[in-house]
């Protein structure tokens, strides 16, 4: 009879709240509410990456995630491409205490939310353990380039083909210590923090390739947010 009762309640239990949610009558917190935008302020977990892809589909839920989390953010205009390399949904990248150099780079929306994820949850609590200190620049190589994988002359176009990518290669901590690739790689503390960056980035973006990948990745890591998950 009690075995009976705890299988009812345990049939009606999600069943209620899902008729409750449903209905409007009852939202989880924001963090775990399907329907939220993302907060991009809040502490990562298992529902953050659906958030993310969602955002290649409805891509106006993007830019809800950057008001929801108190985040400005500067839209440019679509440009349309003969050539395979449209910009759509662009934005220009802006760090949230850190500066992007040599200069701002144009990336789609959903880069710079996976971005906007990395810096606050991996970049600085990783640069907080391994140095006691916080990054204030990074160093990139491009986002947008309008060329094929690897710049070979035939095959598939890049995910920068559509800025859909982000090629980072250094970083400058508060106390002045410029941590780098390829010298830093194998460079003990330093060395730990890159990787830890690395599959740190991993929670944020679909493809992260390094150092580890193959010898063209040796001296950046490449971030992107296309349709090939790749960690290495
Ligand atoms: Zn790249």
């Amino acid at each position: 009879m009690v075995g009976r009762l705890v299988l009812l309640l345990l049939l009606l239990g999600p069943l209620g709240l899902a008729g409750a949610y449903w209905s409007g009558f009852w939202r989880p917190p924001p963090a775990w509410d399907l329907a939220a935008p993302l907060d991009i302020r809040a502490e990562p977990n298992l529902l953050t990456s659906w958030k993310l892809a969602r955002m290649e589909l409805q891509p106006e839920s993007c830019a809800e995630a950057f008001a929801a989390s108190g985040r400005s953010l500067r839209r440019l205009p679509d440009r349309s491409s003969d050539h395979g390399c449209p910009l759509e949904n662009v934005v220009r990248l802006e760090g949230d205490g850190v500066t992007l150099q040599p200069s701002r780079p144009t990336v789609t929306c959903p880069m710079a939310a996976a971005w906007a994820l990395f810096e606050r949850h991996a970049l600085q609590p990783a640069a907080e353990r391994h140095f006691n200190s916080w990054v204030v620049a990074v160093r990139h190589l491009g986002s947008y380039a309008c060329r094929n994988v690897y710049g070979r002359a035939e095959g598939r176009r890049s995910e920068h083909a559509t800025a859909n990518a982000l090629d980072i290669a250094g970083f400058t901590l508060a106390d002045g210590r410029e941590i780098r690739l390829p010298r830093d790689w194998d460079r003990g503390e330093a060395g730990a923090f890159l990787r830890e960056l690395r599959d740190g980035a991993c929670h944020s973006f679909k493809a992260v390739l390094g150092p580890d990948y193959n010898a063209a990745h040796a001296d950046h890591f490449h971030l992107d947010r296309g349709r090939w998950s790749r960690c290495s």
